[in-house]
Order: C-alpha cells, then sequence, then structure tokens
C-alpha cells in the first residue's frame, strides 16, 4: 500500500515511473533544451542512467528525486552514461565522489571524458571553424558554441568501459548495451530485450534530434568532414527494426510507438534533402545560405546545429552526386552537380 501510494504522488511531480521499476527524474538544464531526463533503475545494483549538469539546481532536483524513490545519492551503485554531452553527464563525478559508483560508459568515450575539458574545448575549435569556412556571420562564429559550458562538468574516470553488445547485468533484468551513433559520436542506448524496452536518450526523441557533427571519439581529426546524419539514419535504421513497446529518451515524454516515429524521422529526412536539393543552384553558394534558403527562418543562436543539419543533407547529395562542394582556400561552396 506504501509503495503504490509513494508512486501515485510521485507521477504528479517530476518524478515518474515510466517502466517497472524505472523511474524518470526530469532535471533542469541551463540551456534550451529544457529539462534532461535521468533513469533510476530500482534493482539490484542501483543503477542510475544519466546525471544531468552539474550545478546546484540539478544536484537538488535530483536529490529530491531520489529521495521520493526511497533513496539518497550514497545509495548508487552503478552510474551508466549515454553519450557526450554534457547535460546527460556533467554531475557524473560529483556523484561518484559521493556514492563510490561505478562509472559504465563506451569504451571509445572514457578518453574523451578524462580528457575533459580539453576534449570540450576542441569540440568548440571544431565547431567554430566549421562555421567560418560555411559563412557563418563572424560575431556567430566567434561567440562559440560550447564556451562557458566547460564547469557544468569536471574530468570523469570510467571505471567500466562498454562495447557494443556488452550487458549490464541486474537481479531482475538484463539492458543490452547498443552503440547507435548519429546525434553524437558516442550514442548509446540500454536496451531490456526481453521487455521492449530502450533507455534511448537523445537517439530517438518525440521531437527530432539534430545530427551534431563533432571530432571524431579516436584518432586524427581527417580531412574528410563527419557524417552525421549518415551515421544516424542507419542508427535509425537498426532501432527501426527492433522489437521495441517503449523508447524512454533523454528529453521529453516517453516514445510509445517507435516504429512509427522512426519510419516517420526518415521520411522526413527525405523530404528536407529534396528541399536542401531544390536549394542549391548552378552558382555556388555557401551551406549557411542555402540553409537559409531552404528553410523558413534560421535563428541565429542555433546556426551551429542549422548548419549540421545542412551539411548533412549536402552530403548526402554529395554522395548521391546531385551536388558538388567548391573549395576555395579554407571556404566551401556547394553548387549543382
Ligand atoms: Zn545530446
Amino acid at each position: 500500500v506504501e509503495q503504490s501510494r509513494n508512486r501515485e504522488k510521485s507521477a504528479a511531480g517530476a518524478v515518474v515511473e515510466v517502466a517497472p521499476d524505472i523511474w524518470r527524474i526530469a532535471l533542469p538544464t541551463p540551456w534550451p533544451v529544457g529539462p534532461v531526463n535521468a533513469y533510476l533503475i530500482d534493482d539490484d545494483p542501483l543503477t542510475l542512467i544519466d546525471t544531468g549538469a552539474w550545478d546546484e539546481p540539478t544536484v537538488v532536483a535530483l536529490e529530491a528525486g531520489l529521495r521520493t524513490c526511497g533513496y539518497a545519492v550514497a545509495d548508487l551503485e552503478r552510474i551508466v552514461l549515454s553519450h557526450q554531452h554534457i547535460d546527460h553527464w556533467g554531475l557524473a563525478t560529483h556523484l561518484a565522489q559521493r556514492s563510490g559508483a561505478e562509472i559504465c560508459a563506451l569504451a571509445e568515450l572514457a578518453p574523451w571524458l578524462a580528457a575533459y575539458p580539453d576534449s570540450l574545448a576542441r569540440e568548440d575549435h571544431f565547431a567554430d571553424d566549421l562555421l567560418e569556412r560555411h559563412g557563418a556571420d563572424p560575431a556567430v562564429s566567434s561567440a562559440g558554441v560550447y564556451r562557458g559550458d566547460a564547469d557544468y562538468g569536471a574530468a570523469l574516470h570510467v571505471t567500466r568501459p562498454l562495447d557494443d553488445g556488452d550487458a549490464l547485468a541486474f537481479a531482475n533484468r538484463r539492458l543490452t548495451v547498443l552503440h547507435r551513433p548519429g546525434h553524437s559520436p558516442s550514442d548509446t542506448v540500454f536496451c531490456d530485450l526481453e521487455r521492449g524496452v530502450m533507455i534511448g536518450a537523445d537517439h530517438v526523441m518525440a521531437k527530432p534530434s539534430v545530427p551534431i557533427l563533432s571530432p571524431p571519439l579516436s584518432g586524427p581529426d581527417g580531412a574528410r568532414r563527419p557524417r552525421a546524419l549518415t551515421d544516424y539514419r542507419a542508427s535509425l535504421g537498426a532501432t527501426r527494426h527492433m522489437d521495441l513497446e517503449l523508447i524512454l529518451p533523454g528529453h521529453g515524454e516517453v516514445v510509445s510507438a517507435p516504429g512509427a516515429v522512426i519510419a516517420d524521422r526518415l521520411a522526413g529526412y527525405d523530404r528536407m534533402t529534396e528541399r536542401v536539393q531544390a536549394a542549391v543552384q548552378r552558382e555556388p553558394h555557401t551551406a549557411i545560405e542555402i540553409a537559409v534558403e531552404s528553410r523558413r527562418r534560421v535563428n541565429i543562436e542555433s546556426a551551429f546545429y542549422v548548419l549540421c543539419d545542412t551539411l548533412g543533407y549536402l552530403d548526402r547529395l554529395i554522395d548521391a552526386g546531385t551536388v558538388v562542394e567548391v573549395q576555395s582556400g579554407r571556404f566551401s561552396r556547394f553548387a549543382r552537380a
């Protein structure tokens, strides 16, 4: 009785049981993306998937959320991270210190987390360079993308590196680890295949998520631009063929018809690819000019995300042979093939 009353009461607040013994704790972030979802798996070991960023409102909200579920930070035994974006993992270092929980993340992500904040600074340079190369207003480029965000996290030691296909075992369930790059190079999802539940972070959400371009996790930056949209479409294709009932996303509400949402998303990319093709002219134009041409409006603050999106479609068209990239010095323009 006590337990069911607890569950009912908490459903009205920021803490909701979204699947058997999986509690969603919505945590505030200081960014336009809004709250981020952490998931508490009330099983043995007691596990938190994603942590939110490292700031005071997040700590307060997480402590309150855990309390609603009958726990404290010190009770956490395992912390699992979904990807490199700071809104999902920034608090992990602090929580590991307070709880002694093991830290699980994709093996390729471990050096990135250990090298924080240099790894974030490298992403910032990469983003600035991309903006400049593709015709963004210098005022936007110099505003930086992640600058100022470094304080929301701290270098983190991954105690248990994960590989695609690994399993996280619990007393009452098993989560299969799947690498699903696209939104970021490190996107990792955790699937209860028996129950058809995926903890999907930003891989599949009710709202579309942007395939954000960032430096490769390992090896040199390379001459070729990363193909985030290509990776993302392949990852969506792989998830689409799984027998899933629910996806628990990193932001927003539960995705209850994953197959239909993914089919819709892929169709949306096809439509946008056609719109971008139509916006490409005989004379070369910058990716930013093409972005403006192919959309109703471009928000200056999200110029980097719009650029990532547009480059994704342009690269798809280059691969299809209908668009060419014209380099002059450091700058790139695109024209009909
Ligand atoms: Zn993300």
